[in-house]
């Protein structure tokens, strides 16, 4: 983590001491000008896809990047009073992990005044991550959670009448799934924007925020987020794939930014790719 204290570093917007060095730009920022500077970040991707009064759904796991998301859109708000917001959590089912977090998640979802709605694989789907798991599964656990819980999501966000639904997706997000596509060679995944057809609109407001920044932002705000790990994220490759970027990104400030740039200059490539 880069942050820095009491070094005399100034924050290049108002010259008050510095909180944290964004090593990709070289921007050295004070508390409120990190968050200034997500918030904005924010609102820039949802304006892209939202209206005014767009009726819009939260995908609310209690961890850092659905409550840093739910806290930044709520303040949009203030500006559009008649966006409706709805709270969409989602119960799969994994014992001594998924309680703990949806505590969470209404704890923060109240503290903003966002209404919300749950969701559970064993009510619904009559399983759970862990049953499936227990059955000795070949399918690894979060291939089926995946599925689940993006059907669970539709199914919310169709009964409660939603337009779109954002995600707390973050910039190392795109990048580890960037780099998960090549790993398994799933080309389609990596050159086309796979579209579901019967799915409600799915957005990243933090598509273009690195993770770490989502923890500082979480941090700041005082935002009390689920910080343990889904026993299940050891088994994933895409934990191996994580800490490589990681640190190819404290190594290599930027390199995030452009792998997922990559990413969508080959997509577009293959847009006007001549037929032969
Ligand atoms: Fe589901 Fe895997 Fe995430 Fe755990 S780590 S919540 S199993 S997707």
């Amino acid at each position: 983590m880069t942050v820095k204290t009491g070094q005399g570093w100034r924050c290049v917007y108002c010259n008050n001491e510095a909180f944290y060095h964004r090593k990709y730009s070289g921007e050295t920022l004070c508390r409120k000008h990190l968050i200034e500077s997500i918030d904005k970040k924010v609102y820039r991707e949802v304006r892209k896809h939202l209206r005014e009064d767009s009726r819009v759904g939260l995908a609310v796991s209690g961890g850092k990047d659905s409550l840093v998301t739910a806290h930044s859109v709520n303040k949009l708000r203030r500006r559009f009073p008649k966006m409706e917001l709805t709270g969409l959590i989602v119960d799969e089912g994994i014992e001594g992990y998924r309680l703990e977090s949806m505590e969470k998640a209404e704890k923060e979802l109240s503290r903003l005044g966002i209404r919300r709605t749950t969701f559970s694989f064993k009510e619904n789907f009559s399983t759970t991550v862990d049953e499936v798991v227990g059955l000795g599964s070949t399918l690894m656990p979060c291939t089926v959670c995946g599925v689940l819980r993006r059907r669970a999501i539709n199914i919310m966000a169709e009964e409660a009448g939603l337009e779109v639904v954002l995600s707390g997706h973050n910039a190392d997000d795109q990048a580890q799934t960037i780099f998960l596509n090549v790993i398994q060679g799933n080309v389609k995944n990596l050159t086309q924007v796979v579209e579901v057809e019967g799915f409600v609109e799915r957005i990243k407001p933090l598509r273009d925020v690195l993770e770490k920044e989502v923890v500082l932002y979480a941090l700041i705000s005082d935002i009390d987020y689920h910080s343990d790990p889904c026993p299940y994220t050891r088994r994933a490759l895409r934990n191996d794939v994580r800490n490589f970027l990681v640190s190819l990104e404290e190594s290599h400030p930027g390199s995030t930014y452009s792998i997922i740039r990559a990413a969508e200059k080959i997509r577009e490539g293959m847009k006007t790719q001549p037929r032969m």
